[in-house]
């Protein structure tokens, strides 16, 4: 056990640093061979204690990578998470299709997959909104590279479709665009658009990884309503194997995935899904990484937002009323200013904002 480990390092710094938008961050964590876990997980004597049946793996992470390839990927599941974002969501008086929830769940499990090709600290977000005013104003869903996700969905039930078939992605959000924003902690904002003209946001995101000049790269998203997951497989660039043959590998493990059922993603675990599809191949899983719901609103930040309005602005709301509240979309918080705090944001003396 465990031979495959000790041949060669899991992966070279060398190769991970050629990688540019989407780059992979190289921090092994685990040396446990995939192949001989999955034995042991289907062994008959486990089978038969009744015992050790996996159970779904909750808000977690993992990355993986095939054996003397030039493949890697990663694979995501959430749970308390994305109930945290469907409460948050459900506090609206109004009726939410259950397609609006699934979409958020894949929404999620694609911001934390593109996360975790980040090779610096900052936050992707995903944006999508339709070409004209529907049942779906926006939705959005954001990572940071430390694993806090969120996500929020703009839904007038006036507008609703009469005809429930009409709540799929394509039609919620036909002729708008999907926007994808990286933003570092240090460094440019970089950001592209992608037109909406797929029937789901893995497609759409698939078309993405196409045009951008980047590696190959293909995703893979699933939701229920309790369950949200996701894979993704990336090539990196050739090193241990021929590019023809990296070509080869690469058709065969897309083919493979492509047969992966939604009720598989949100149901098995991440070992039995990997197992189930990549059991001939040589597979290195890497330890999980955990997820939660965070929202990063802060009083500072609306502050900021306050600030961006205008002093007059400001003015006037307060002629209005005698406080200025300001909730955040993602978790509802609501930041409070009442008439001496908000003079106080564009007063030169130093601000105290707690
Ligand atoms: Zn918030």
């Amino acid at each position: 056990m465990n031979k495959s480990s000790t041949k060669r390092p899991f992966v070279r710094p060398g190769a991970l640093d050629k990688i540019e938008h989407l780059s992979y961050i190289a921090a092994p964590l685990s040396k446990q061979p995939f192949r001989s876990a999955c034995q042991e997980f289907s062994s008959p004597s486990h089978q038969a204690s009744g015992k050790v049946m996996p159970q779904p793996d909750n808000d977690v992470l993992q990355r993986f990578l095939f054996e003397q390839s030039d493949v890697r990927g990663e694979i995501v599941s959430l749970q308390d998470s994305y109930q945290a974002v469907l409460a948050n969501h459900r506090r609206s008086d109004q009726e939410i299709p259950a397609a609006i929830d699934t979409l958020l769940g894949e929404f999620l499990s694609a911001a934390a997959l593109l996360s975790a090709t980040l090779k610096f600290d900052g936050i992707i977000t995903l944006q999508a909104k339709p070409k004209n005013k529907g049942a779906l104003e926006l939705i959005m869903a954001d990572s940071t590279r430390h694993n806090n996700l969120r996500a929020v969905a703009r839904y007038d039930a006036s507008n609703a479709p009469s005809d429930d078939q009409a709540c799929d992605f394509r039609s919620l959000l036909d002729g708008g665009y999907l926007l994808i924003t990286i933003d570092p902690a240090k460094g440019e904002r970089y950001q592209s658009v992608i037109a909406i003209e797929h029937d789901s946001l893995s497609e759409c995101l698939n078309t993405y990884f196409q045009q951008s000049e980047q590696l190959p790269t293909r995703i893979w998203l699933a939701a229920d309503e309790n369950r949200a997951g996701g894979l993704l497989l990336q090539a990196l660039p050739v090193q241990l194997q021929s590019l023809e043959q990296r070509s080869e590998l690469w058709q065969h493990l897309t083919l493979l995935v492509d047969t992966l059922k939604v009720d598989e993603q949100v149901t098995l675990s991440h070992r039995q899904q990997l197992h189930r599809l990549f059991h001939q191949e040589e597979l290195q899983l890497f330890e999980p990484t955990a997820l939660q719901f965070s929202c990063s609103c802060s009083r500072a930040r609306t502050a900021s937002m306050l600030i961006s309005l205008g002093e007059k602005e400001i003015q006037t709301m307060l002629d209005e009323q005698t406080r200025i509240d300001v909730g955040c979309e993602f978790c509802h918080y609501v930041y409070q200013f009442n008439a001496e705090q908000a003079a106080r944001l564009f007063s030169t003396e130093p601000p105290t904002l707690h």
